[in-house]
């Protein structure tokens, strides 16, 4: 049986869920008013976004604000408006789950494994293969 038909997959946890937002500036009061803090900042040219990383508890809030409309979140925004874009899985081992949804067909929107802020590894499943949900599959730096 794979390891990834089992519930209990060592490092397996939410890393963060990813929130489309107009403005960072904006979006973060509630946060802070709630007793938490943006502990990093980030541009990511490859992706149009900037990113805030809130941690809260184990896991943490990513507030993304698009570079401009014509990105991926700028989309997302003109036609759903501010909300959950996606939800991110934490995973000890990112080619082996690749290859095993791979396997299983799933439909994986990303080239390949991605390099991002800090170092981490990801790669995005489509929502049509993940109950309706952008899915976001990352590994701490190696
Ligand atoms: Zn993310």
């Amino acid at each position: 049986m794979s390891k990834y038909s089992d519930s209990s997959v060592k490092g397996a946890r939410i890393d963060h869920l990813g929130i489309a937002v107009e403005s960072i500036d904006a979006a973060r009061g509630l946060y802070e008013a709630l007793g938490l803090r943006v502990i990093h900042q980030e541009t990511v040219e490859h992706e149009g976004v900037r990113t805030a990383m809130i941690p809260v508890g184990e896991s943490r809030v990513e507030l993304l604000e698009p570079l401009g409309p014509e990105t991926t979140v700028g989309r997302f925004l003109s036609k759903r408006g501010a909300g959950l874009h996606h939800i991110a899985l934490h995973v000890d081992d990112i080619q082996a789950a690749w290859a095993e949804l791979q396997g299983r067909g799933v439909t994986i929107v990303s080239p390949a494994v991605q390099t991002g802020a800090g170092g981490h590894l990801y790669f995005f499943v489509h929502p049509k293969s993940a109950g309706g949900v952008l899915l976001e599959i990352c590994q701490d730096p190696v």
